[in-house]
């Protein structure tokens, strides 16, 4: 096996642990330690292979102190201007995401002027 082949096998492998350990967060999120744990190991994971988490994953977690987002119990979710923020409960980490939504209108409108 080349490099090449053996560099893929391993990124697959860390990608599915990476996939395993956010889904083992997801059911045990009542858990706190244990579900921030995976966390923890799945970001030190695609950190060390490069590989980046899902998107969608990455809105499930705080960044900040990896803590599974429960809404009203873990963190705080506010619409507006917008844009969607999550406010962490535990550490107080805010984090925007701006509406997709609204970025394609925005979009379409320039491509119509
Ligand atoms: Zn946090």
């Amino acid at each position: 096996m080349g490099w090449k082949e053996r560099k893929a096998t391993r990124k697959k492998v860390a990608s599915d642990r990476i996939k395993e350990l956010l889904k083992f967060s997801e059911l045990h999120k009542d858990d706190e330690l244990l579900s921030t744990n995976s966390i923890k190991t799945a970001v030190a994971i695609s950190r060390r292979h490069k590989i980046r988490i899902p998107i969608k994953s990455k809105r499930k977690f705080c960044k900040k102190c990896s803590t599974v987002f429960i809404p009203d119990k873990t963190v705080r979710i506010r619409t507006g201007k917008g844009k969607i923020t999550y406010t962490c409960l535990n550490c107080g980490h805010i984090k925007r995401i701006p509406y997709l939504k609204e970025k394609k209108e925005v979009k379409n409108k320039k491509l119509e002027i």
